[in-house]
């Protein structure tokens, strides 16, 4: 029987305080939100930001008593791994539409753990995939596949932003109210920043860090929360310099910078969002953008099934 209460019942990732020299100096703390180790049991990919936005999507699949799920991500999408290894976990079918053309031998690590957890992969072209952003398309395009619980790309929808909500809620607790908490998160669709404020109720700030040119990200986050939130939220802000080019795009001094933070705080992180979050954080604090007693909290959303591919990322 497949476990739906684990779901519910985890404790709260613990919440680490950095050792940085400098940064007390100016008055600053840096705590990290150790999501990353909230996962399902041996199964990683199933963790971070992805376990916030599945877990009340996957309560209501089973609710429907759907058995099947189909999704949609790019070749290295987190969000495939995730859907894949949370149907393996709870007993769920899984399909997986992945952006572009099968390229015969050359899955990427991402696309072989899918598959190792049981996910049947359906390729589409780059356009079908923009077009799956569109109800009225997806409806359509779905029609010749089994019943299904469907999850949008990034698995972004209003039960995504509910438990992402949880999320802010269980830092305020662990941190106490105050005006001078930062909250940092990485954004790729935009949909854990929207949970993190409609969680906040205007009691902490947070800040997005987009991992991707992310000139609509603002837009994005502001049209989730008026769909799916009437309490006041605090003002969106994302900082749009810290995407190193693109998404999935890196830099030597990005992975220096990862190699750097692993070795001083023997965390790990990955190279497409959270790299880019403390980078971002930290970056700005040195330029003094955040008031003296300010309190940053990064959220480690995860995502580490990425770096296998990045191969040379941690072999020095
Ligand atoms: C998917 C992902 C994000 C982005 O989340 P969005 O809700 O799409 O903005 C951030 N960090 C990690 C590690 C992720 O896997």
């Amino acid at each position: 029987m497949a476990d739906f209460g684990l779901l519910l019942q985890h404790s709260p990732s613990p919440l680490q305080p950095l050792q940085i020299p400098w940064l007390a100096d100016k008055g600053l703390r840096l705590l990290v939100k150790r999501d990353d180790l909230l996962h399902w049991p041996g199964a990683p990919a199933f963790g971070g930001n992805k376990w916030r936005k599945l877990k009340y999507n996957l309560l209501e699949a089973n609710r429907q008593g759907h058995s099947h799920l189909v999704t949609v991500g790019g070749a290295f999408s987190n969000h495939l791994a995730a859907v894949a290894a949370a149907g393996k976990a709870l007993g769920f079918s899984t399909t997986g539409i992945v952006r572009g053309e099968e390229i015969p031998g050359t899955l990427t690590p991402t696309l072989e753990y899918a598959m190792g957890c049981g996910m049947r992969l359906h390729f589409c072209s780059r356009s079908e995939f923009r077009q799956l952003r569109e109800p009225a398309f997806v409806a359509q395009y779905l029609q010749s596949f089994e019943p299904h619980y469907y999850l949008p790309e990034g698995g972004t929808n209003g039960l995504a932003l509910r438990g992402c909500a949880e999320l802010a809620k269980e830092i305020l607790a662990q941190t106490g109210t105050s005006e001078h908490i930062v909250i940092g998160v990485a954004c790729g669709t935009g949909g854990t920043l929207a949970g993190i404020l409609n969680g906040l109720e205007g009691k902490a700030k947070a800040l997005g860090v987009a991992a991707l040119k992310g000139e609509f990200l603002a837009g994005e986050v502001s049209r989730l929360l008026q769909k799916y939130s009437d309490a006041n939220h605090p003002e969106i802000i994302i900082e749009g310099n810290y995407h190193f080019g693109g998404y999935a795009r890196v830099s030597p001094a990005l992975f220096a910078f990862m190699r750097e933070f692993r070795s001083q705080h023997h965390i790990l992180l990955d190279p497409v969002y959270t790299g880019k979050l403390f980078y971002g954080l930290l970056d700005l604090a040195r330029k003094d953008y955040f008031a003296p007693g300010t309190t940053l909290i990064g959220i480690h959303t995860g995502g580490l099934q990425g770096n296998a591919g990045f191969p040379d990322l941690f072999t020095t």
